[in-house]
């Protein structure tokens, strides 16, 4: 089984998962565009059993998503990195791809395509959705 290493960038929150993730995706929403300053997060989904933290204790912000139920954003507060963010509604964690120690992932969805600013980028050969691929809870 594998396991997976991250942290913020001062080090004071470390987390771990186990297992790939069961999606990886660049999300254009405008709550990620907020979240990171720039048009898209990658999110690697982690199902909620898989995924710890392992030092410290985050801060959370919660919102309502597009479903109803709540999203629980967990960041440091003192070098503010966001980590992951915790989708209720698909009981699983979006984790910021760019904390992992090892990040080898790549994006094999673009989500919320329609909510992107006019200069986003996209990667090539890789699906793009308005929203979400049909069938799939937000
Ligand atoms: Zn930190
Ligand atoms: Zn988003």
């Amino acid at each position: 089984m594998e396991k997976h290493i991250g942290s913020c960038r001062c080090g004071d929150i470390e987390f771990c998962f186990d297992n790939d993730p069961i999606n990886s995706t660049f999300c254009y929403c405008k709550d990620c565009q907020a979240l990171t300053g720039s048009d898209k997060w990658f999110g690697l989904w982690v199902p909620r059993e898989n995924f710890s933290f392992t030092k410290g204790i985050p801060s959370s912000y919660t919102r309502s998503g597009d479903s109803g139920k709540e999203v629980h954003y967990h960041f440091c507060s003192i070098c503010s990195t966001a980590l992951c963010a915790e989708i209720t509604a698909g009981n699983f964690y979006s984790v910021s791809a760019t904390s992992l120690k090892n990040n080898n992932f790549t994006p094999k969805m673009s989500i919320y395509a329609s909510s992107a600013p006019s200069w986003a980028t996209f990667p090539n050969n890789v699906p793009k959705f308005d929203i979400l691929p049909p069938g799939m809870a937000g």
